[in-house]
């Protein structure tokens, strides 16, 4: 296999693990159509995710594709402390303590190391435990004591999650555990960095400030705070996740499928990639085929026009991991062959900013589809223009030519995008022959086929796009 192109327009971000992390199974995930690696910064050590790392980059060469590896922070994730006997059983309407004293727990108390939730909380204040399967509710507070009645019982073990529904914290937007991971990742290379647990647009803009344009920044939306500042959110950063597993502790279950759409819908307006995320094919961890619920829910996604749809345990820690991807492939190709599915889309459709750029890109869309042309090729350097026509959601495949190797793994991430990766042009005659090369040698075009060629003249002014040329492949 010379070169492996995909069939399809919406990508699969897959998160690796102790299920999938090998040479042979990274392999067997990138041929079923893994398109960008998650490396989980909850989990694994820094060892683990360097030899991970190698091995994408590796095996990136021999395939001749482009791929993204996104590292995703940990973040500020609340956590109680420990107990004396690992867990406690608490029974509904018992009195519940958390403090800060640095000492195991016990039926009554427990630690709770986040002085910023004494300051937080007020009678009648709810607090989640453990992915919100226990429930306490606040009764007193002090400066060091948080005195709760428990109103959903359970069981409560070593250092399980805590979420204050509700309740803008007054948390730093990156641990001291982030800052550690964040300077790692950047010297390895990574090529997205994703934000967990974000509330405002501060927190962005901190993290931004210290990766200084070294990779793109992904934020994860799941925190319901954070929608009160949705669209500013998405305008500062480069992609956006809908998390839905944190998303849907603080929130009821009912409310996240419209909160889906909402950010969908608004991500491709603002023409950032937008990764719909967690529980995807759920059952698949232990099974070797998804419920009908899940495939139909993979689907929904897709219909929707999301950049991307994730996988978590199922490939990280699950029994089925290439199986997982296989399927998710399967169901995208489907729903993307599916009579209504560019006609959703279309409807959908925002308008173009008054720009050249868009103006350009908008009628690269329509000529595409007017004289079948079988692909469009984008010549860009920061990937800005190729972003402007994936938000045209085309019905033909766009190519990210670029001499940016940075820039074509980041676009893994987006849309319908193919990125190549060549050596730089300096005139548009050449960077025409080079469109012409690559749509033919990547599979997507050959003689006879029209191509549509975007780009900006003169060459190397990133965001000038202006030209739109129509090649006959000779
Ligand atoms: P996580 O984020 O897998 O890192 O928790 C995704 C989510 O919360 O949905
Ligand atoms: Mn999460």
């Amino acid at each position: 296999m010379l070169f492996m192109r995909r069939y399809r327009s919406t990508k699969i971000v897959a998160t690796l693990g102790p299920a999938s992390a090998t040479e042979s199974k990274i392999s067997d995930l990138m041929k079923a159509g893994v398109d960008v690696f998650r490396l989980n910064f909850s989990h694994g050590t820094h060892a683990d995710h360097q030899s991970t790392y190698r091995i994408i980059r590796k095996l990136e060469g021999k395939f001749r594709r482009p791929v993204a590896v996104m590292a995703d922070l940990q973040g500020p994730k609340l956590r109680i402390g420990t107990f004396k006997d690992d867990s406690i059983d608490l029974e509904s309407g018992a009195k519940f303590r958390l403090d800060l004293r640095d000492t195991p727990g016990t039926k009554t108390r427990v630690r709770l190391p986040h002085p910023e939730i004494f300051e937080a909380a007020k009678p009648g204040t709810d607090l989640l435990l453990d992915d919100g399967k226990i429930r306490l509710r606040v009764k007193k507070v002090t400066a060091t004591t948080i005195d709760t009645e428990v109103l959903t019982a359970g069981t409560l073990s070593n250092r399980k999650g805590v979420n204050v529904p509700g309740v803008l914290l007054r948390l730093s937007a990156l641990s001291d555990k982030d800052h550690a991971d964040l300077s790692f990742v950047l010297d390895l290379g990574v090529d997205w960095i994703a934000l967990s647990f974000v509330q405002r647009p501060e927190d962005v803009a901190e993290a931004r400030r210290l990766i200084d344009g070294r990779a793109a920044v992904l934020i994860k939306l799941e925190k319901p705070a954070a929608i009160e500042h949705l669209t500013e959110l998405i305008e500062i950063s480069d992609a956006v996740m809908v998390a839905r597993g944190d998303l849907g502790v603080e929130l009821p279950p009912e409310k996240v499928p419209g909160l889906q759409k909402r950010i969908v819908k608004l991500c491709r307006q603002h023409g950032k990639p937008v990764v719909v995320a967690t529980q995807m094919l759920e059952s698949m961890v232990h099974s070797p085929a998804p419920t009908r619920a899940e495939a139909s829910d993979v689907a929904t996604a897709v219909y929707e026009s999301a950049d991307a749809v994730m996988l978590s345990a199922e490939t990280a820690a699950g029994d089925y991991p290439i199986e997982a991807v296989e399927m998710m492939n399967r169901i995208i190709r489907e729903v993307e062959s599916h009579e209504t599915y560019h006609a959703i889309a279309a409807a959908n459709h925002e308008l173009p900013e008054p720009t050249v750029s868009d103006a350009i890109t908008l009628a690269a869309r329509q000529v595409a589809k007017t004289i079948s042309a079988k692909c469009i090729v984008t010549y860009t350097t920061s990937g800005s223009t190729t972003l402007r026509a994936a938000r045209e959601r085309p019905s033909v495949p766009i190519l990210c030519v670029t001499s940016s190797k940075r820039t074509a793994r980041r676009m893994a991430m987006a849309w319908g995008v193919h990125g190549v990766h060549i050596a730089n042009e300096e005139r548009f005659s050449a960077v025409v022959k080079r469109a012409i090369e690559t749509a033919i040698t990547q599979g997507f075009a050959q003689s006879g086929d029209k191509i549509v060629i975007t780009a900006g003249v003169p060459m190397g002014t990133p965001g000038s796009t202006n030209v739109l040329r129509i090649e006959l492949i000779p």
